[in-house]
């Protein structure tokens, strides 16, 4: 069965935050969409009151929405014209250093979980920071991550810490959100190594659709099928996968942490963030309209492109994801 799958997307942190912009995402073809609930930045009140309201806000609409724990439960959605809905965290912080978080989350929906936002913690390095490496208590988090059943994610994780996680997970690893550094220059990407070693665990590289990581400011499908052709091209077609990584803003709803909030701490200007984060572009939702094609004229077959916009996720999640 053939699945639309994008790995990240960003609607506000507030529990009131409006849905309908999943609605664009599911009539532009998508089947599947894990919605950030978290970063490193957000305090755990405000992460706990975002799964309250998106929990409800997704049983409120079951016409729209599926909350989904399985491959079976998207497959299914598809076949009634639902999105199905998976939450990521973006970060260890909310962890609170206890492995036994990870069952909690996922039982209140979330399905995948990369461990530092582009800054150091007590588990993992982050893609702007010093470079330690996966630290002890890091090793013990990625083995409980492969224990429950969640994608170990390693977006925004730094080089060398996401490669110890990479060497050091039973299951694929995923990029849910990351661009091949070798066309952009910029600290988010990743390196060939990255990719390689990505590729052995069996994952997937689902590629942004960020401007920055892109190298193009105003980014198009034809961008991100160049992206997807360089990853297909190092390691296959099987490993590839996309991860638009659009920030649904609304501006009427504040989802600003609480003080001491730095964003220029989380978006260091020396790292390439020199313009404003708010001012980032993405590809648009239409996107997933054009997707097919433009993989097409980049060299994919028909059937390389379903693989890419949602097969091979499906084959990573059915392999992590406990079966119900
Ligand atoms: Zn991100």
């Amino acid at each position: 069965m053939k699945i639309n799958w994008d790995a990240h997307a960003c609607l506000p942190l507030h529990p009131d935050a409006d849905f309908s912009p999943l609605d664009r995402l599911r009539e532009a073809g998508v089947n599947y969409v894990s919605v950030n609930v978290g970063m490193d930045m957000n305090p755990l009140a405000q992460i706990m009151s975002v799964l309250a309201g998106f929990r409800a806000t997704i049983a409120a609409n079951p016409q729209r929405f599926v909350l989904a724990s399985s491959v079976a439960d998207i497959e299914a959605a598809a076949v009634r014209g639902v999105l199905a809905v998976g939450f990521d965290l973006e970060g260890a912080l909310p962890l609170l250093e206890q492995p036994d978080m990870l069952a909690l989350y996922q039982s209140l929906g979330v399905r995948q979980i990369h461990f530092a936002y582009n800054r150091n913690n007590s588990v993992a390095d982050g893609c702007h920071d010093a470079v330690r490496g996966l630290t002890p208590l890091g090793h013990r988090m990625v083995e409980a991550v492969n224990k429950t059943g969640l994608l170990m994610d390693c977006s925004h994780t730094g080089r060398r810490c996401s490669l110890d996680i990479m060497a050091a997970s039973s299951q694929p690893v995923i990029f849910s959100h990351a661009n091949p550094l070798a066309l952009s220059e910029h600290g988010r990407n990743i390196t060939d190594e990255q990719i390689l070693a990505c590729a052995a665990t069996g994952g997937v590289v689902c590629l942004s659709g960020v401007s920055a990581f892109l190298g193009n400011d105003a980014p198009t499908a034809t961008d991100m099928a160049r992206h997807a052709a360089y990853v297909a091209n190092l390691v296959g077609v099987q490993h590839v996968g996309i991860g638009l990584d659009i920030s649904f803003r609304q501006p009427e709803l504040n989802d600003s942490p609480p003080p001491p909030y730095d964003p220029v701490y989380w978006w260091p200007r020396a790292a390439g963030y020199d313009r404003s984060v708010q001012r980032m572009c993405y590809t648009p939702v239409e996107t997933w309209r054009l997707l097919a094609d433009a993989l097409q004229r980049v060299g994919l077959t028909a059937l390389d492109a379903e693989a890419v916009m949602g097969g091979n996720m499906l084959r990573v999640a059915g392999a992590v994801w406990p079966s119900e």
